[in-house]
């Protein structure tokens, strides 16, 4: 007895752990500096921490309350209906609620190349074909209308990710509406901000509360710090609500997972000190780090470095875990995760020794 032919699909590539790459190099934890995942390197919030105590000993409940109150804080916090607003086990557990409500098999999904796995990872799930549009490096990964569209060919389901991992790149509203309107009327675009909070454009919600062709997806995972409990959401249009009942995977967000998002979106400290910690860092490696760099709106920093498993391997050695980005199909590049000052400051130095250290004509 075998699985079902997986050929097609390929395994998604995490970024390195700490614990695993410590015990590779037989060292401690505290002497790497991981920017691998773009998490926060400021932690959660402390009221979220502290919720997580709070309710820890009532996890022998389903989560019902804490999924509805999270729902109606989102909405409140969007100005859409409670309706509209699919919580889910983080961004990637939308994605998967996307795919079960709109995609019949044989349908086809259009993602950007590079870009984020799972989009295509979900949608052959769903028994879906996979189309993708280019984003250039030569263009800097800059994202427009015409980019989409001319790759477009009806798909059921297009994804735009602003900020686009891994380059940092954005698209504007206004492009993101020439697709939605020039995309044939059973199209779906899904906007994925995940690293929405970072960026200096605004969210694209209301959108997807205007329109009925347009959705977004958010996550608690990046700005919020709680990549660990796995929560997320979408914002559909309106017509859609009545679906995700139909296809949630029941109680997917845990209690705890909903109870520490609700006090995180009160602490609004919280994330402002993380989104400027970032936004100093993404410019600070933009500046300090001897390589071509990206302009990026997210946590993160995109480095063309000529071999970038060779770089992600010797910064590992020096303790700096950062994601080589070949699984993105960028051999030649790295994507560094921004961390606190300090250790965007600590790394960033490393790094360039490690720069040195590799470039053509250097001692060997
Ligand atoms: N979208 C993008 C572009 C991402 O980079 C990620 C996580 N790396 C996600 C969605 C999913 O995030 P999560 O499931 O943790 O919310």
């Amino acid at each position: 007895m075998d699985p079902r032919d997986l050929s097609h699909h390929s395994p998604y590539v995490p970024g390195r752990g700490v614990e695993e790459v410590a015990r590779e190099l037989g060292i401690d934890r505290s002497e790497l500096i991981k920017l691998s995942s773009n998490e926060n390197p400021h932690g959660p919030s402390p009221a979220a921490v502290e919720a997580i105590h709070e309710h820890a000993e009532r996890v022998n409940v389903y989560p019902k309350s804490s999924h509805t109150d999270l729902t109606a804080r989102i909405a409140e916090k969007w100005d859409v209906g409670a309706e509209q607003v699919w919580v889910s086990p983080g961004a990637d557990g939308s994605i998967d609620y996307l795919s079960r409500a709109a995609l019949e098999p044989d349908d086809r999904v259009l993602v950007p190349d590079p870009g984020f796995a799972y989009y295509a990872m979900s949608a052959r799930y769903h028994h879906a074909a996979v189309e993708t549009y280019p984003l250039s490096i030569e263009d800097g990964f800059t994202q427009t209308a015409e980019d989409v569209l001319s790759a477009y060919g009806g798909e059921r389901v297009v994804y735009l990710t602003s900020p686009h991992n891994p380059s940092g790149s954005v698209i504007s509203h206004e492009a993101i509406r020439t697709v939605a309107d020039a995309t044939a009327e059973s199209t779906l675009v899904v906007v994925d901000e995940a690293y929405g909070e970072f960026a200096e454009v605004e969210s694209a919600i209301p959108l997807a509360d205007e329109r009925d062709d347009v959705a977004v997806l958010r996550t608690f995972s990046k700005a919020y710090g709680l990549a660990g409990l796995r929560i997320g959401y979408s914002v559909v249009p309106e017509g859609w609500g009545e679906a995700y009942a139909r296809v949630n995977t029941p109680f997917a967000a845990s209690e705890l997972a909903c109870r520490a998002a609700l006090a995180a979106l009160d602490d609004e400290a919280h994330v402002r000190e993380s989104v400027d910690t970032a936004r100093w860092a993404r410019s600070y490696i933009a500046d300090e780090l001897d390589a071509e760099t990206f302009d990026s709106d997210g946590n993160f920093v995109l480095a063309r470095v000529g071999d970038g498993a060779a770089v992600a391997e010797a910064a590992q050695e020096r303790g700096v875990i950062i994601r080589d980005c070949g699984s993105f199909g960028l051999p030649e590049c790295v994507r560094i995760s921004t961390g606190t000052r300090e250790e965007t400051r600590e790394a960033v130095d490393r790094l360039n020794t490690v720069l040195a250290a590799l470039e053509p004509g250097a001692e060997a």
